[in-house]
Formats: structure tokens, C-alpha cells, sequence
């Protein structure tokens, strides 16, 4: 969270606040709070954000700011959507589209998948066999990409570059690991958000409720575990148990990390 800045101090200053103060209003933690005035956190509950906020009475945008570095070469921003399969990354990308107007784009990644009910080509892959899809790999057309449940995903190298140049504002669900490789290649450019189910229960209900194979939910919670345990690797955390909110809190990180760029 190196290029993440947090206001706290100037905002308790501003009030005469201690942190004891801001404790005792907010229920959040002593270690957490400090780690958030000396801008040592690693990694952000936007629950824990919010509650800091409403006990501040500021806004998210003035609890933190993004600063990303070489402004002047690429100019766009990358958010990515990663967490388990049915925690919801897709819902809460449509949702965000459908209610707020943030200016998005939104690049299609190749798969090797079987097109599902309401799916169509390009929305939400360009669906290719995996022939096809070796053949572009081999051609070195993707920037990254992975097996995952089986099948393959890759994002397509040229479109990101292109996209990035032009300033755009970029929001795509990737798995853990494409997340990752993504930073790697873009850094500051790239914003990780890690989406998390309330329960595992709720999990296995919704993929269920998606029309999943029995086969295919016991192939993506096995997955689980790993996905877990590289989700400390990311920018922000959002727990969605209700799409509405989850949907505001995604808007908001996005509001926050391009509004200097307005
Ligand atoms: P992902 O893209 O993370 O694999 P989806 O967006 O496809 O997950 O969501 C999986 C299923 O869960 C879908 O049927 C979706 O309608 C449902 N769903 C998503 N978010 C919620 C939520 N907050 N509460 C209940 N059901 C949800
Ligand atoms: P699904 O089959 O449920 O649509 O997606 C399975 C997984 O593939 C999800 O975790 C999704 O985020 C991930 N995914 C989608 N596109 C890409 C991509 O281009 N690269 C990588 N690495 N993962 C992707």
C-alpha cells in the first residue's frame, strides 16, 4: 500500500483527538489505528475505513489519498477484482455499471471455458478453443495467463497497453495469481481489491444458485485456501454480503484513488 496515503493525523489533529479518542468512537483497534496514522498499514478492511470515517464525520477521500508515480508515462489506472469463485466479482462489476458512472472500461480476457446461460462472445470473455488459445500464447499476444479450474484465461497484452496509454480507467476480475503478475507489470498503476463471501457456506450456496456442477463447486472451493492466502497482497478488502454496499464501497475506492487525477 506503499503509494497510499493516509490523513489521519492532520484529520485528529484538526479535532484534538488522541488515538485513545478516535478508539473509543470508532470500536476500531489501538494497532490498527496507529498503523493507519504512521502509514504503515499494509492492507485495507474498507469495514474498518468506514467506521474511522463516520467517527471523524469525513469522507473516505479525505481519510486517504492515491498517489500513483510516473503520472506522465501511463496515464491509466487498473483496478482489479480478485477472491474466490461466487464471492461475487462479476455481480459487483455489473452492478457498478449499471449504477454509477465512473467512466469504466472493461477488457474482455480470452477463455477456453464453456459459455454459461445470459453469456455471449466478449461478454464476459471472447470464448476460444484451446488450440486457438495456445496458438495465441505461442504468438506471446497475452500478457499474462493461467489454468484455472481447468481452464485457461489470459489477458490480451496489446488492448491493456493501449488502454493504460490512454488514460483509461480500466476495472477486470482476474484470478489471485494474474492479479499479482498484473502489479508486477504495471506497479503503481495497477489497485488490487480482494472480494470476500461472508461465509463459506454462502459461498457454496451461491455457486449453487449460479448453476454450477457439483464437480465444478467442489474444483473451485478447493481453491480456496490458496486464494486466501495471498489476499494479504492486496490494497483493499471488501466483503460483499449485500451487492448495494459492497457496489458503493467499490465505488469509492475508485472515486478516491482517481480523484486526484479529475
Ligand atoms: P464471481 O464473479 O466472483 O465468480 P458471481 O458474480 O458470478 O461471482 O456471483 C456468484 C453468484 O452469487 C451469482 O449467482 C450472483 O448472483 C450471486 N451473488 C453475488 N453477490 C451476492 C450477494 N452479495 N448476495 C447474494 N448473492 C450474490
Ligand atoms: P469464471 O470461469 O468463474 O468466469 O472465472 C474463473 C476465474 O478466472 C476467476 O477467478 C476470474 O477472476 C479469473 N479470470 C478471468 N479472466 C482472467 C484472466 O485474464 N487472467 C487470469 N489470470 N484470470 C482470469
Amino acid at each position: 500500500m506503499d503509494k497510499v496515503q493516509f490523513h489521519l493525523d492532520r484529520l485528529l489533529f484538526e479535532r484534538e483527538w488522541k488515538i485513545p479518542d478516535l478508539m473509543k468512537r470508532s470500536g476500531v483497534n489501538k494497532n490498527t489505528l496507529y498503523a493507519i496514522k504512521k502509514n504503515e498499514i499494509s492492507r485495507v478492511d474498507l469495514k474498518v475505513l468506514q467506521n474511522i470515517c463516520d467517527a471523524l464525520s469525513c469522507t473516505l477521500a479525505e481519510l486517504m489519498s492515491y498517489e500513483p508515480k510516473g503520472e506522465g508515462e501511463q496515464k491509466g489506472l487498473l483496478f482489479i477484482l480478485s477472491g474466490p469463485s461466487g464471492a461475487g466479482k462479476n455481480t459487483l462489476i455489473n452492478s457498478l455499471r449499471d449504477n454509477y458512472d465512473l467512466g469504466l472500461t472493461f477488457i474482455p480476457s480470452f477463455a477456453t471455458r464453456p459459455m454459461r446461460p445470459g453469456e455471449s462472445n466478449g461478454n464476459p470473455y471472447y470464448f476460444v478453443t484451446r488450440d486457438e488459445f495456445h496458438a495465441m500464447a505461442e504468438r506471446g499476444e497475452f500478457l499474462e495467463y493461467e489454468t484455472i479450474h481447468g481452464n485457461y484465461y489470459g489477458t490480451h497484452l496489446m488492448t491493456y497497453e493501449r488502454a493504460l496509454d490512454e488514460g483509461n480507467i480500466i476495472i477486470k476480475d482476474i484470478d489471485v495469481n494474474g492479479a499479482l503478475n498484473m502489479k508486477r507489470e504495471f506497479g503503481d498503476r495497477v489497485v488490487l481489491i480482494y472480494v470476500r463471501p461472508t461465509s463459506l457456506d454462502e459461498l457454496e450456496g451461491r455457486l449453487h444458485g449460479r448453476g454450477d456442477a457439483d464437480d465444478d463447486i467442489r474444483i473451485r472451493l478447493d481453491r480456496l485456501k490458496y486464494e486466501e492466502s495471498l489476499s494479504e497482497h492486496f490494497d483493499f478488502l471488501i466483503f460483499n454480503d449485500d451487492v448495494p454496499t459492497a457496489t458503493a464501497e467499490l465505488a469509492q475506492i475508485i472515486r478516491t484513488c482517481t480523484r486526484r487525477r479529475a
